[in-house]
């Protein structure tokens, strides 16, 4: 009653508006047919050349045009920046319905640029800033990915060591970041960087959006063991960034990076469900009965999944009620990737040695993608022991680790 007075749509009214302007626009996925046909991809990081990774990631921008300009993106945003200002959790009701529908799977430097780049510059942007960059990072004209970690600064990631030193209107960015996902395809680079190193680390931090074309830019792509390269080194060598780049007061990078970081966590919620799901109908359609163990760890997994959909739905309920997720999104981060491991221990005792020689049938080999894939959302977005401490500090009050 509250949200019709409010013009905010009811829940079962905008999934159904959802789900008949998705008809006019995708196909249904179980279009795509019976077990056995269609694809077989479980690949949680896709194996692909930079011309593959560019045509892909073509093909996303111009579904989420369509969705931006149709008005089924950016839906938790203000009209002036092309959403509807409906409550977070209608994003996840959009999703749901989405699930259903044969759409392009979009890979990391989507949800990085709209739900964890674009956040920030909402919160920290000034107003030009906001209105130069929220429109086409929505629309996903205009990727960003993040510049953050280094070989000397991952999980202790306030020991950044790229420097930013003034330079009259600029600045001059010099340094190394590693493992940047979709380095290859952004547009801008979100750049933690230290500009004064004589204050106490956390301190000295300053964040600049910087130009990936820009002269001095050197993107190496990275092998992963999975055969791809998703990630990859960013030099930057004496790059000149403008002042109106900097995103946040100097001195306050800190504050901007938690906001990124802490929007990361509570974007990988859903993460290994589909695999699971995946790998529970190759337990139903296996062409021979199922051994006791197998049939536990099966329906171990069910479980699992069911436990993390609540979980999510107690992120949703957050929302709802207005509190920021800060515990729900550590725990379905962690409780993801437990599932994304589960699902790995399952398949290959199901399909053993299939798994592992390419014998050409659907929906064996595939799996060695999430197999390869799977153990680097542990790592990702902060690691499951970090994770761990996150909810030990947080959540249950233990004493803090030593300070740094
Ligand atoms: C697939 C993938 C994509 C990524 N994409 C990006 C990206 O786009 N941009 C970006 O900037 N970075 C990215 N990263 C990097 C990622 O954020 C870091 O790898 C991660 O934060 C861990 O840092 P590290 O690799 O330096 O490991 P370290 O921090 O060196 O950790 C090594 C081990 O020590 C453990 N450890 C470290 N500190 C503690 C502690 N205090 N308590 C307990 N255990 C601890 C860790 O859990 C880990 O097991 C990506 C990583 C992966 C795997």
């Amino acid at each position: 009653m509250a949200e019709e007075m409010s013009g905010i749509p009811e829940h079962e009214e905008f999934r159904t508006g959802a789900r008949q302007w998705l008809r006019t626009v995708a196909r249904p996925r179980a279009a795509d047919g019976e077990w056995g046909s269609g694809s077989d991809s479980v690949a949680v990081f896709e194996n692909w050349t930079e011309e593959q990774e560019r045509e892909h990631t073509a093909r996303v921008q111009e579904w989420e045009r369509i969705r931006y300009d149709q008005g089924w993106s950016a839906l938790t945003w203000e009209e002036s920046y092309g959403g509807r200002g409906l409550p977070a959790y209608y994003e996840q009701l959009y999703r749901a319905e989405e699930a259903a529908f044969d759409v392009p799977q979009r890979p990391e430097i989507f949800p990085v640029t709209q739900a964890l780049v674009a956040p920030a510059i909402a919160i920290w942007g000034t107003e030009e800033q906001k209105r130069r960059w929220l429109r086409p990072m929505l629309r996903t004209d205009e990727l960003a990915c993040q510049l953050f970690s280094e070989t000397e600064a991952g999980s202790d990631l306030a020991a950044v060591r790229t420097r930013a030193v003034r330079d009259g209107d600029d600045w001059v960015l010099t340094g190394h970041k590693v493992w940047t996902s979709g380095a290859r395809v952004a547009t801008w680079g979100v750049a933690v960087c230290r500009t004064d190193p004589d204050v106490r680390k956390h301190a000295g931090i300053t964040v600049f959006l910087v130009r990936m074309d820009a002269p001095g830019v050197t993107v190496r792509p990275i092998r992963q063991m999975t055969g791809g390269s998703s990630f990859n080194e960013v030099y930057l060598d004496g790059v000149t960034v403008p002042d109106t780049d900097r995103l946040g007061p100097v001195g306050e990078g800190w504050r901007v990076t938690l906001s990124v970081l802490a929007a990361e966590r509570l974007d990988s919620g859903s993460l290994g469900l589909d695999n699971a799901d995946r790998a529970l109908d190759l337990a139903a359609h296996l062409p021979r009965p199922l051994t006791g163990g197998e049939q536990q760890r099966a329906a171990d997994l069910h479980i699992r999944t069911l436990v993390q959909r609540l979980i999510g739905l107690r992120v949703t309920a957050a929302l709802v009620a207005g509190r920021e997720p800060g515990a729900e999104a550590s725990v379905g981060k962690l409780y993801a990737t437990e599932t994304m491991r589960r699902t790995s221990d399952l398949v290959s005792e199901l399909l053993g040695p299939s798994l592992v020689a390419d014998t050409g049938e659907w929906g064996t080999y595939a799996w060695t993608e999430h197999l390869l894939g799977a153990p680097g959302y542990s790592i990702a977005g902060g690691t499951d022991e970090i994770q761990r401490t996150i909810l030990a500090e947080r959540v249950l009050g233990l004493p803090k680790e030593p300070a740094r």
